[in-house]
């Protein structure tokens, strides 16, 4: 469980047979409560978790309070760590709190004879924050921070005022369901409270669980009662790579009721070193588009373009998105109707039975709905990183540049199921889930993924560098339209035009290609904005023609690029990506 750069925990989670769910069961909930017992009674001590003198947050728990049960030492070990967990975790959002806390009061307190204080400390406000956002240079903690913007702000909303401690909006983070990280205990072989072995050549793991019994009772013969669980491929590969680490067993609560238990398996692997600047010679530029989700382009250090820019249309995509979400607003509507009928029958009608048996019907119907919905958000997110893998694989490319995720892109204002789809798409969490899954893609392949300043590169031409302006099409060039998809460019020595998201990913992959070039005279990284000097114009080699509106994309082929064919996502691409159970894994330390 180290932290160091080089190693990467990645998570696969595995169903428990059924003769093991029951006990697993009981034992989640006893350790539910455990927990959450730890973390009702150290939340007053939250701040002392923002100092870490061990990576095992078990040992911090232990250090300031005992078990509340006898259960077993290495039981409650376990508890604590993922308690621990929690709350460092908690003390890491109140400490950017208190740094986000004094911008949000700035000019809404009347001024008292301390008011000057926050605007004294703006600066150095100001600089903290930097700092902040520099340490996860990619945006991730953009991200983060602006979850914290929005819970302050709804407090004020809610409140008229801004809490006055972090604690005051955030209410004590009790777990809902289940999960016992193994962590805690002595390993697979000595644990106290787990065994563990596994078999690469039958590929399959024995795992036993300590657990209470019905009668809260704990097992003493728990280590005989073993169950087998098969491990995929995918698993095996990674464990010839790296090693299993302590697993954790966690409760999934499916919105009808029904309960379940996996084991998270985990297993590290080493990353390969990323490449280094001296080697490379070209750069993938890519951009959210307006139009379509991802367009990327592939640019070298003499500022050519290499081969022809990509589209990722989404458009069939679409469609099934927003007819998913039109199925949950009828769902919605019918049982808003079946509601108001059932609180007009009066108690023990004989009619409410078959009401309320309906509504579950329903109300299952939707969480279904959700649950479908949300799992495309996510293979797209992968589908997009890796198709962009590919193309930087495909051309040679060692560095990935992309836009920033601190900027905020609002687009789509259509107020029909497929306009509100995509602005939920557009949104901070599908980019965010596109970014660190490619971060994490790119990390263990050894490609370099770089942010970019996204200032005005989709309203420069990359051709001459001048500004631009944007139009809703070709066909409507006497009205400029800052949201338009169509990039011209106004230098009459140029006159570029083009696809606007192409323009943006040719801009992009320019501040990528400038910053390689940086990085190799100065050693240094630097990011610089378009606007600088520094960044190359593209000059265009003769096979590229000058792109059409909309995107030459057949609406029945979804991916487009050169030789890079696929008709049709379903029959060409597997939809559920091999990545897609696999989650990165912030172990503590
Ligand atoms: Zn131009």
């Amino acid at each position: 469980m180290r932290s160091d750069r080089d190693q990467q925990s990645l998570s696969y989670p595995l169903r428990l047979p059924n003769e093991a769910q029951a006990d697993a069961l009981r034992l989640l909930d006893v350790s539910r409560e455990v927990v959450n017992t730890v973390i009702t009674s150290l939340w007053p001590r939250l701040d002392e978790f923002s100092t870490r003198e061990t990576r095992y947050a078990y040992k911090q728990v232990e250090e300031m309070m005992s078990s509340p049960v006898a259960h077993g030492h290495r039981q409650w070990r376990c508890e604590a760590e993922q308690a621990g967990r929690i709350l460092r975790g908690q003390a890491e959002r109140k400490s950017a709190f208190a740094l986000i806390l004094p911008i949000l009061e700035q000019g809404m307190i009347q001024p008292k004879t301390e008011a000057k204080r926050a605007g004294k400390n703006r600066k150095a406000i100001k600089q903290a924050l930097t700092d902040l956002r520099e340490a996860n240079s990619d945006g991730g903690n953009a991200v983060e921070l602006q979850s914290l913007i929005e819970q302050a702000c709804n407090f004020y909303l809610v409140n008229g005022c801004f809490p006055e401690s972090y604690e005051q909006m955030q209410t004590i983070p009790v777990l809902k369901t289940g999960i016992l990280p193994y962590a805690g205990d002595d390993g697979p072989a000595m644990g106290q409270s787990y065994r563990m072995q596994i078999d690469l050549e039958q590929k399959q793991v024995t795992l036993a669980i300590r657990y209470p019994d019905e009668a809260g009772q704990w097992a003493r013969t728990w280590r005989e009662k073993t169950t087998k669980m098969a491990l995929p491929e995918q698993i095996l590969a990674r464990l010839k790579q790296g090693e299993a680490l302590a697993p954790s067993l966690r409760e999934i609560n499916q919105p009808d009721g029904t309960r379940s238990a996996v084991l998270d398996f985990i297993v590290q692997v080493p990353v390969t070193e990323a490449a280094s600047w001296s080697s490379m010679r070209s750069v993938l530029g890519f951009d959210w588009g307006v139009r379509t989700l991802v367009t990327a382009s592939v640019v070298d250090l003499e500022g050519h373009q290499v081969g022809r820019p990509f589209f990722l249309d989404t458009g069939p995509f679409d469609g099934r998105q927003a007819r998913t979400r039109r199925q949950i607003d009828l769902l919605k509507s019918k049982v808003a109707r079946l509601e108001a009928r059932r609180d007009g029958f009066p108690e023990g009608d004989p009619r409410l039975t078959p009401t309320t048996r309906q509504l579950a019907v329903l109300r299952r119907e939707i969480a279904q709905c959700w649950r479908k919905y949300e799992a495309r958000n996510k293979d797209l997110a992968h589908l997009a990183a890796n198709v962009l893998l590919l193309l930087a694989t495909a051309s040679g490319c060692e560095l990935i540049a992309g836009e920033s995720l601190k900027s905020m892109k609002s687009t789509g204002r259509g107020r029909n199921a497929q306009g509100r789809w995509r602005n939920w798409r557009n949104n901070a969490q599908i980019r965010g889930e596109l970014w660190h899954t490619l971060r994490y893609k790119c990390f263990l392949s050894g490609i370099r993924l770089e942010w970019q300043q996204p200032r005005k590169t989709s309203h420069t031409c990359p051709h001459c560098g001048k500004p631009a302006d944007t139009y809703r099409s070709p066909a409507h060039l006497d009205t400029v339209n800052d949201w338009g998809a169509w990039l011209v460019c106004s230098n009459s020595q140029c006159q570029w035009n083009g696809s606007r998201d192409y323009a943006a990913s040719l801009n992009i992959a320019r501040l990528g290609a400038t910053e390689i070039l940086h990085a190799q005279t100065t050693g240094r990284i630097f990011h610089p904005s378009i606007a600088d000097a520094a960044v190359k114009a593209v000059s265009y080699m003769g096979t590229v023609a000058v792109l059409r509106l909309p995107p030459p994309v057949p609406r029945g082929r979804l991916l487009y690029a050169g030789r890079i064919y696929l008709n049709g996502w379903r029959n060409s691409v597997k939809l559920r990506s091999s990545y897609s159970t696999e989650t990165m894994l912030k172990l503590c330390g």
